[in-house]
């Protein structure tokens, strides 16, 4: 039977909490940030499914694959498992924000 992507609990492969905690940020460690190409992404979802701390946030029918900074570590394993290369690790320097 499938189960809608909103039941999951939170992580794809990790046993992690159900939400969000204050207590595991990681996105403070992130020397490159993942930027996503939306005309390379076909929506496969590996990025989802391998992210190690969850930070790969599926696509909606308004937006694309985003990604959860306060929680990306800049690991690149959402980038290497990437079957298209739609995923791009960018110097943070590179960023205003
Ligand atoms: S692995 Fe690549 S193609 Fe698949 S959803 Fe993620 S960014 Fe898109
Ligand atoms: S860089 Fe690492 S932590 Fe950040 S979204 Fe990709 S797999 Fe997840």
């Amino acid at each position: 039977m499938a189960v809608p992507y909103e039941k999951i609990p939170f992580a794809g492969t990790v046993p992690s909490p159900k939400k969000e905690n204050e207590g595991m940020i990681t996105g403070n460690w992130r020397t490159r940030r993942p930027v996503l190409d939306t005309e390379k992404c076909t929506q496969c979802q590996i990025c989802w499914i391998s992210c190690p701390d969850s930070s790969v946030n599926l696509m909606t029918e308004d937006s694309p694959i985003t990604f959860n900074l306060k929680y990306c570590k800049g690991c690149g394993i959402c980038s290497e498992v990437c079957p298209v290369g739609a995923i791009t690790l960018v110097p943070e320097l590179d960023f205003k924000d």
